[in-house]
């Protein structure tokens, strides 16, 4: 079967066909760089990188660009609180963003444009002129130039709305009478004194671009008028990728996007993760527990991006338990060769495609994960009655090793905490040394920090104690 993805657009599931060959443009919504990113934020990133490395799997090229929003009224606001200028205030967030990106192992974006860039500020300045020229788009009493989405027929088809609705909830804000619509959205927001120094020219007077604009002008300059896939989190649908579609499409009269992905939220006791009702954990806040980057990367990828997923410990524990489970296998796995007696007959699912066959299905990770936990029982299950020859083990490696390009889930060794890692080297000089007492003392603690050392033919080996935490 083909590879198909649920389209936001259609609210069905569609197969999925590149407009070039072998070739995907890749669209994903980026950090508001006004504090740390929490885990929310990085389920929808681990979501966009399952679908990046799955794509390549399947032998495509893709070329992804992630924006990073460095303008807006909550950076704003931060710079003036933290009485710095706002690329100082921003710097620190897409510092830690980064540094957080490659703890969970997230695949680097191909370009992160910066929203503050004057090339991109250039750009959106342009399409909204060509906004207004066409009529999308009117500057208002309060100098600020608004949308106009009564004039674009589409507004509304993506959030599966039509413009009554949006009017009889009216959202009603203090400025909203320098509006023709309740719904308008800014285009250019005029400046104010509580905007300090941020600001720039345009045909329109002193302010800076609305935050939906950014993306229309980020996307179009590094990809193109269209776009294969758009990504975000549900909670962008409406406004933001809505108004993406009417800013792109009003400017150039082609369809912005072919599918839209978004993935659910990541919740705690039952509410969204957000900054803004102060539940959430950051990358830090779940390192400082003692979990590793790679056991928060299994935890927020382990179900399927259209399901909610509530984060809790437990979950960091069953992430952690899961990992060692295929550590240990691989470990059973790579010394098969020595106590083999005779060829099993269990090797024919190795060379199929059941785990990329899962994955082309709107990115079934938990099938394509069961898969993989039903593979180690029955080859755990052979090598316990010692019916695995090497051959069939190097061929399960080599599985193994593919399916491991899209999950990386592997362990490095690089990801032990310092106090572990300097117990670890102490444990391995004192067993060089001889000194057993001391390496069993060693052990204890390590022990006590919910740490195994084990000793192997390949030398010392630190895994973590299943449901230490
Ligand atoms: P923001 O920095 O708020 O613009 O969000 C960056 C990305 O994270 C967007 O794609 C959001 O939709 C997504 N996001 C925000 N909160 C959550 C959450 N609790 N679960 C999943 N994705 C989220
Ligand atoms: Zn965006």
């Amino acid at each position: 079967m083909a590879l198909r993805f649920f389209n936001t657009y259609s609210r069905r599931v569609e197969e999925f066909k590149p407009r070039k060959t072998n070739a995907v443009d890749l669209y994903t919504c980026g950090p508001t760089v006004y504090s740390r990113a929490h885990i929310g934020n990085f389920r929808a990133y681990i979501f966009e990188d399952l679908l990046q490395r799955h794509l390549e799997a399947r032998g495509l090229k893709v070329h992804r660009v992630m924006n990073i929003t460095d303008v807006d009224d909550k950076t704003i606001r931060g710079a003036r609180e933290a009485k710095i200028p706002l690329q100082k205030f921003t710097q620190q967030f897409k510092d830690a963003f980064f540094e957080d990106a490659e703890k969970l192992r997230i695949k680097p974006a191909n370009e992160y444009p910066a929203a503050t860039d004057q090339k991109y500020v250039d750009k959106m300045i342009a399409m909204i002129g060509d906004l207004i020229s066409k009529g999308l788009a009117y500057q208002a009493d309060d100098k600020s130039v608004y949308y106009r989405i009564k004039s674009f027929p589409n507004y509304g088809k993506l959030a599966h709305f039509n413009l009554d609705e949006l009017q009889s909830t009216g959202r009603v804000k203090h400025d909203e009478y320098d509006k023709e619509h309740v719904g308008d959205f800014a285009l250019w927001k005029a400046w104010d004194q509580d905007d300090g120094d941020v600001k720039w020219d345009s045909p329109w007077g002193p302010g800076r671009p609305g935050w939906h604009i950014e993306c229309s002008a980020m996307a179009t300059a590094l990809l193109g008028d269209q776009i294969d896939i758009h990504c975000g989190g549900v909670d962008n649908i409406f406004p933001h990728h809505e108004a993406e579609i009417a800013q792109s499409e009003g400017v150039t009269g082609k369809k912005f996007v072919n599918y839209w992905l978004h993935c659910a939220h990541l919740l705690v006791d039952g509410q969204k993760m957000a900054k803004s009702l102060g539940n959430f954990y950051t990358v830090p806040d779940v390192t400082a527990k003692g979990f590793t980057g790679r056991e928060l990367r299994y935890a927020l990828m382990r179900v399927h991006y259209r399901t909610q997923l509530n984060f809790t410990w437990d979950g960091m524990n069953e992430a952690l338990e899961s990992l060692g489970r295929i550590d240990d296998w691989l470990e059973r796995l790579r010394g098969v060769g020595e106590n083999a007696e005779r060829p099993t007959s269990n090797v024919e699912r190795q060379t199929g495609s059941d785990f990329e066959d899962a994955l082309d299905d709107d990115l079934n990770i938990s099938a394509a994960l069961g898969f993989l936990f039903e593979t180690i029982r029955e080859t755990n299950r052979a090598m316990d009655e010692k019916k695995l020859d090497e051959k069939t083990a190097a061929g399960w490696l080599d599985w193994w090793e593919r399916i491991n390009q899209t999950l990386r889930f592997e362990s490095d060794g690089a990801e032990l905490p310092d106090d572990v890692k300097k117990l670890a080297e102490a444990r391995l000089q004192a067993r060089l040394a001889k000194d057993f007492r001391k390496s069993d003392e060693l052990r204890d603690q390590l022990n006590a920090l919910g740490w195994e050392a084990r000793d192997t033919k390949d030398g010392q080996k630190i895994t973590r104690r299943a449901g230490a935490k």
